[in-house]
């Protein structure tokens, strides 16, 4: 009898599968957008269309983020889709509609979002939240304020109605405004209507470091959240950001190792960096200047009965982050980016924080910063945990988006010993799509979405680096997305072979069609 045909062999590779097992020798064969065996000897059962020698490489699940911002690259203007920063590292899926933000493009509208995947396909695929922003600015706007009753009611239908047209789960990120003006109580409620249909509640914290409740009760309010909304939680880049909170993980790690015993489904994720890329404004600004939005926090700091408290605020949160030689500032075409804050300060002979303020004034928007914080006994203890995955949190200005999972293997693999080769692969794969309840996705197993990287171990390695953040990553020999090839021998082949990923809602809880009226 003839050997079966089949797409894609992939021969003679170190197979990393995504689960926590050791390397072994083993190849893929891939037929149409599935894998289709994965062992010894494919050649002698198969015949191949096409076959990849990965001898001397890696041969593993293509990556998953679970905390991106793309936007740029999937505006419908300016953006080609292809995603290439994230495709260089060897990503095959990213999550967006993170921290609350809404869906790229489509806000509140996930059925437009992913029927825009699906109409006008992406590099990797790409899957979403619907976020705690974005539904509450549609009902609430900028307020500062709870919602009615009422109110509450037309959220709590925008949450489901995204759920039903496939989010992952309800998003949040109470640090920002005008989250940060929602009560626990708010978030639960919303967070039930992702939980009954399926869903996970993702959040940037309500405090990271010492800004208001602190970093303890934050990760306290959302444990609650899951509890109470009876939803698996999910922490999104978990870091203890200043000085007033570094040393924290191992209690962190403690408080959701003990949620976990008690049976709540926790993780986290984390992007393997120092610094945490911001924008000068929620880095300096409280929270009480942006009530009504950034004008009004911008005639807040000239104003005589706001100006003083304002800056004192400025000045103890610049502080709490390490003081200005802290925060490097990044906005092309400025003549101080790249530069650190204190560098800005003492050209223009003033204070830090009127050179904040300067800039705050001088600038139609927000300005991006890169603000080092973090500690690294702390960053080793949070990415030792099983539950702890790899994100990028990929946003302008700041080198992770180009170079995030080269950089954790080659510092925290190879240089560092942090993790083993099957334990970064399998956080950076299986444990994520099991993070997110994605199926038949991060793992090489007969059955399954034939998403693969194979990436050279002696040149998978980051380009990018603080000042110059867009340098696309190398050592990415071959990628598959949906058993196509993204990249073949190092070089891009423009195929967008991403689709869009739906999340858990079945018909149950969705009524069959639309919910929401009017
Ligand atoms: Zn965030």
């Amino acid at each position: 009898m003839a050997a079966p045909i089949a797409d894609i062999l992939i021969h003679g590779g170190t197979l990393v599968d995504g689960s926590a097992d050791p390397p072994r020798n083993a190849d893929v064969v891939i037929a149409g957008d599935r894998i289709l065996y994965v062992g010894p000897d494919a050649a002698s059962r198969y015949r191949s269309r096409r076959t990849v020698d990965a001898a001397g490489r890696i041969v593993a699940p293509g990556f998953i983020d679970p905390h991106s911002h793309p936007d740029e690259f999937l505006d419908p203007a300016r953006g080609d889709r292809l995603v290439l920063p994230w495709l260089m590292q060897g990503v095959t899926t990213l999550v967006v509609g993170v921290d609350g933000g809404g869906t790229p493009g489509f806000g509140n509208d996930v059925r437009g979002f992913l029927s825009e995947i699906s109409r006008r396909p992406t590099g990797p695929n790409v899957a979403t939240y619907v976020g705690f922003g974005a539904v509450r600015h549609a009902v609430l706007g900028d307020a500062s304020r709870g919602p009615s009753a009422a109110e509450l009611e037309r959220m709590r239908a925008l949450v489901a109605r995204g759920m039903c047209d496939g989010a992952l789960g309800l998003s949040t990120g109470l640090f920002y405004p005008p989250q940060s003006f929602a009560t626990t109580e708010e978030v639960i409620a919303l967070a039930r209507e992702a939980g009954t249909r399926g869903g996970r509640y993702d959040s940037h914290l309500r405090d990271e470091s010492s800004y208001s409740v602190g970093l303890v009760a934050a990760v306290q309010e959302a444990l609650r959240i899951g509890r109470e909304a009876g939803l698996p939680v999910h922490i999104a880049h978990i870091k203890a950001l200043g000085v007033d909170v570094q040393g924290l993980a191992p209690r962190l790690v403690d408080l959701i190792d003990s949620a976990r015993r008690d049976g709540l489904d926790v993780t986290a994720d984390q992007y393997p960096w120092d610094a945490s890329g911001t924008s000068l404004e929620a880095a300096l600004v409280p929270r009480w200047a942006f009530d009504g939005g950034r004008l009004r926090m911008l005639q807040r700091l000239d104003a005589p009965e706001s100006r003083e408290s304002l800056r004192k605020a400025m000045s103890e949160n610049l502080r709490r982050r390490g003081g200005a030689e802290s925060l490097l500032l990044i906005a092309p075409g400025e003549q101080w980016s790249g530069q650190r804050l204190a560098v800005v300060a003492a050209r223009w002979s003033i204070d830090p924080v009127d050179a904040a303020a300067r800039i705050m004034r001088s600038r139609s928007s927000d300005t991006d910063a890169i603000s080092f914080n973090m500690a690294d006994d702390d960053i080793d203890a949070f990415m030792r945990q099983p539950w702890v995955v790899t994100s990028t949190d990929g946003s302008q200005g700041h080198p992770r988006m180009y170079a995030t999972f080269p950089r954790k293997y080659s510092r925290y693999v190879l240089e560092r010993h942090v993790l083993t080769l099957a334990e970064f692969v399998n956080r950076s794969t299986g444990r994520t799509a099991e993070a997110l309840g994605l199926t038949h996705r991060g793992f090489l197993r007969a059955g399954d979405y034939a998403d693969v990287v194979v990436f050279d171990p002696d040149r998978f390695r980051p380009a990018a680096d603080y000042l110059h953040p867009r340098r696309l990553s190398q050592g990415v020999a071959t990628l598959i997305v949906n058993g196509q090839i993204a990249i073949d021998q190092g070089r891009v082949t423009r195929l967008r072979a991403g689709r869009p990923l739906r999340g858990p809602a079945g018909p149950a809880g969705c009524g069959g069609g639309s919910i929401v009226k009017g």
